[in-house]
């Protein structure tokens, strides 16, 4: 998304101005029948958008540290009630956070929040920006955010994006007073910042060319909290979340809350209106109204640029009310009039407004052509004219790449070209990146209700930038794949008024031939006690595909770090695809082949002709020793670091549902675990909970993995009993060091003893954090076994809780044992042993 606006702008800025060398005739066009045909409700809402963004020239930017911190409603409010122009702009991409709906983690995590973003900025009508900064995951200081970005590089980013995109105003959810989210305390720091560095010539001085020039945002907002009293020469915005969207009939605040629900991974969000009011309430302790509603949403203007205009009371609705810009600017980008009439006016005769459109844009073009071009805002002001035109045309572009493109290679792209206004159309060009399609096809004009159809063969850059993987391009730009532009230009028949209409699309460029891992990276292995071969084997998937127009056959292979893999059949495999197939092949590494000094696996397809290329699973190697004889059944949270770690502890496993808990005889389990938010990702255990209470107590062995508190806390209005057989009450504390000294309080337990003696070696070189949501409050029941702290805070003793209960045990801990596994750290592997072995010989 990044800067492909401005890219654009120029381009048809370019085409347009070329086009009106060609004709420059005026006519009255208001004979032109009125429209007669009745416009889609859509395409009404469209039209009228886009004519009230004619009518205000500002640009409002959002600030926030990751996805779902934009406050939605304020953009939603700019642009359909004021017609501003939004962008959100956020420092990471949310990849440090928690999956709510799938498996990805880190970086393929950040991926999909970025797409998640993408889609709740669609509905909000902005447009989504990214700094790249990493998401390390939750911190609680300012200065460790910095530490992860650099200070001086978060700013340098921040400045170029606002000194590129041009706020007006900005407003942001952080603020450098409020002790949340490090991440969120460093944004609010930078945005404050920026805003000067911004205008400062001397401030990354190396930014200023191409077009990137110094500057000056007018107002900084930052959202007040609750009922948060600001100071009495404090200016103060309030928006009314509650209002209804007159053009479209529903509350500004509910099309909020739908974007808000496309943040899925981050979920689950209320599902009704009504649900999200009462939550939003209970939050900010606001009291807000009529049961239903929303409380108001209020700004303190924070920081001004010196001459800005002032607001103009001391309490008003809009963040941009009194700015003005000055004459020589104002005159570039007036918005066309019909009689004194704003063109929102005539939303239901969209052939007189493209009428008027037509004529206007060819006048202020004679006029100010020259001014325009060299002006940020007034060519921004032209592109909207050129979407209004669009719109009123009832024309629209449309195009769809079949695939991935592969660089250096020719694509077939379709682009659909249809008519659903009323007006017969003459076609002046078709382009699809500068090129022309419809030339030699006889493409000359597109009566009402017409649709044309085009194959456009493309020519895919030999050194386009990949986008494919995306988790592997997160950082480097390629992130959303490369922007594809088609233009058409068209006039109206009997008349020479041209009017340009474009259209783009984001598609991803992807290698000839993509190896991927599908079983999750590393490869972990234990010590198998079968007296042969010393490992326990491991199976794992890998995916190729074919992203090619040809056909392909050739040969998988792998080896071994030290060398290949000899005497196995398993080592190769035959691969044919189609053009633009994939196909999965599964692999088993026998526990024969695998020692400490045999690094990863590696994989190469190849034929006679060539060598795609290798990808490298790494092999980790512990050795956690387990019970013997151990049936393991565990409800999977939402990926699959349990059930793949319980694999390569060799143990007999498998997964339940709660429909199985209920009805099933758990006694044949010598452990059963309740993977991470299971009560909350699936609800319905709460009220098998019993079932399980009584499995531990005639003896089982029953594990609970963290839980967030608003999840496990007892909440009679979610109908949630305390869930273990002791009270256990769990708090927002985390240990988000992941290096925080860990102590045994009570070393000797068994828990920490057998079979595996742990020590400070197992929680060397762990990811990300220690835990999270740890116990405030416990039964003297439980035995606490370790303790550890964030650097000076109070140590935080309820990581690890276990109790005997009846004949049988219970474990609960909020440490973040699923990250561990997945990553491949010993030690976890060697304390998940000991908790399934927990009682056991
Ligand atoms: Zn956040």
């Amino acid at each position: 998304m990044k800067s492909s606006k401005s890219r654009l702008g120029r381009n048809v800025h370019r085409l347009f101005f070329a086009a009106l060398t060609i004709s420059l005739s005026i006519s009255a066009l208001y004979a032109q029948p009125a429209s007669t045909a009745t416009q889609s409700p859509e395409d009404r809402v469209s039209l009228y958008q886009a004519l009230l963004d004619l009518q205000n020239p500002w640009t409002v930017m959002c600030v926030a540290a990751h996805p779902d911190d934009e406050d939605g409603t304020s953009l939603i409010v700019m642009r359909r009630k004021y017609g501003a122009h939004t962008v959100s702009l956020f420092s990471t991409f949310g990849e440090g956070g928690q999956n709510a709906i799938g498996p990805e983690l880190y970086e393929e995590l950040g991926a999909i929040r970025a797409r998640e973003t993408m889609a709740a900025a669609e509905i909000q009508g902005s447009e989504p920006h990214f700094l790249g900064l990493k998401d390390f995951g939750y911190s609680k200081t300012r200065d460790e955010a910095f530490k992860f970005w650099g200070h001086e590089e978060g700013l340098r980013r921040m400045v170029l994006e606002i000194r590129r995109l041009r706020p007006d105003v900005i407003i942001t959810n952080h603020s450098v007073t409020n002790n949340d989210h490090g991440q969120h305390q460093a944004t609010a720091l930078m945005v404050v910042e920026a805003f000067d560095a911004a205008a400062d010539p001397n401030k990354f001085p190396e930014q200023l060319k191409d077009g990137v020039t110094t500057w000056q945002v007018q107002r900084l907002f930052v959202r007040v909290r609750g009922n948060q009293a600001a100071s009495d020469s404090t200016s103060i915005v309030t928006i009314d979340p509650n209002e209804k969207d007159p053009v479209r009939g529903v509350g500004y605040a509910e099309e909020a809350l739908r974007a808000l629900q496309q943040h899925a991974t981050q979920g689950p969000w209320p599902k009704t209106f009504a649900e999200y009011a009462n939550r939003f309430r209970a939050f900010s302790g606001q009291p807000g109204g009529a049961t239903g509603q929303l409380p108001m949403i209020r700004y303190a203007l924070v920081r001004e640029a010196k001459g800005s205009a002032p607001l103009s009371a001391k309490e008003s609705h809009s963040f941009l009310d009194g700015l003005r810009l000055p004459d020589a600017e104002a005159a570039l980008v007036v918005a066309p009039q019909i009689g004194g009439k704003p063109l929102t006016d005539y939303v239901d005769k969209p052939a007189t407004v493209l009428a008027e459109l037509s004529v206007s844009s060819v006048e202020t073009s004679r006029q100010h052509g020259t001014a325009i071009a060299n002006q940020p805002r007034a060519l921004a002001m032209r592109n909207r004219m050129f979407r209004a035109m669009g719109a009123a045309s009832g024309i629209i572009v449309s195009i769809s790449p079949k695939g991935v493109l592969v660089p250096g290679t020719v694509t077939d792209i379709t682009i659909t070209v249809s008519n659903n206004g009323t007006l017969t159309t003459q076609v002046g060009r078709l382009d699809l990146e500068g090129k022309p399609i419809a030339a030699e096809t006889g493409f000359q004009s597109l009566s009402a209700g017409e649709k044309r159809t085009f194959i456009a063969h493309y020519n895919t850059p030999v050194n386009a930038q990949l986008s494919v993987p995306h988790a592997e391009h997160l950082y480097d730009g390629g992130e959303f794949g490369s922007r594809l532009k088609a233009v058409a230009v068209f006039s109206i028949v009997h008349d020479s008024h041209q009017f340009v209409v474009p259209s783009e699309t984001n598609v991803d460029i992807a290698r000839p031939i993509e190896l991927a891992s599908v079983s999750t990276s590393p490869i972990v292995t234990t010590p198998a006690n079968d007296g042969k071969c010393g490992f326990h084997p491991v199976d794992f998937k890998l995916r190729v595909s074919n992203n090619q127009n040809d056909a392909i056959s050739g040969a998988l292979r792998l080896f071994l770090t030290t060398g290949p893999i000899t005497g196995r059949g398993s080592s190769t495999r035959k691969v044919e695809l189609r053009a633009r197939e994939k196909t999965d092949a599964l692999f088993t590494l026998d526990g024969c082949q695998l020692s400490k000094s045999q690094g990863g696996v590696t994989f190469i397809l190849e034929n006679q002709t060539k060598t795609w290329p290798a990808l490298l699973v790494p092999i980790v190697v512990t050795n956690a020793k387990v019970a013997t004889d151990l049936r393991v059944a565990y409800i999977r949270g939402f990926d699959f670091s349990l059930p793949n770690a319980l694999n390569a502890l060799g143990v007999e496993s498998k997964e339940v549902s709660v429909d199985e808990i209920r009805t099933s005889d758990l006694s044949k389990f010598t452990s059963v675990i309740v993977d991470n938010r299971v009560y909350e990702s699936k609800p319905e255990l709460i009220a098998a909970n019993q079932k399980l209470l009584d499995y531990a107590q005639a003896g089982g062995n029953l594990i609970v993995f963290y839980h967030k508190s608003d999840e496990w806390n007892p909440d009679p209005r979610r109908n949630r009993p305390q869930l273990a057989p002791y009270k256990l009450l769990l708090s927002n504390e985390r240990v988000t060091d992941e290096n925080a000294p860990i102590t045994f309080i009570e070393p000797d337990h068994p828990l920490l003893n057998v079979p595996n003696k742990m020590g400070q070696d197992d929680f060397k070189d762990w990811i990300q954090e220690r835990g999270l949501y740890y116990p405030r409050e416990w039964d003297p029941q439980f035995h606490a076994l370790v303790q550890s702290n964030d650097p000076g805070e109070a140590p935080l003793k309820g990581g690890l809780l276990v109790a005997d209960y009846g004949r049988g045990h219970y474990i609960y801990t909020s440490m973040v044992w699923y990250r561990e596994l997945r990553g491949g750290v010993p030690g976890a592997y060697r304390m998940l042993a000991n908790m399934i072995s927990y009682g056991r010989k």
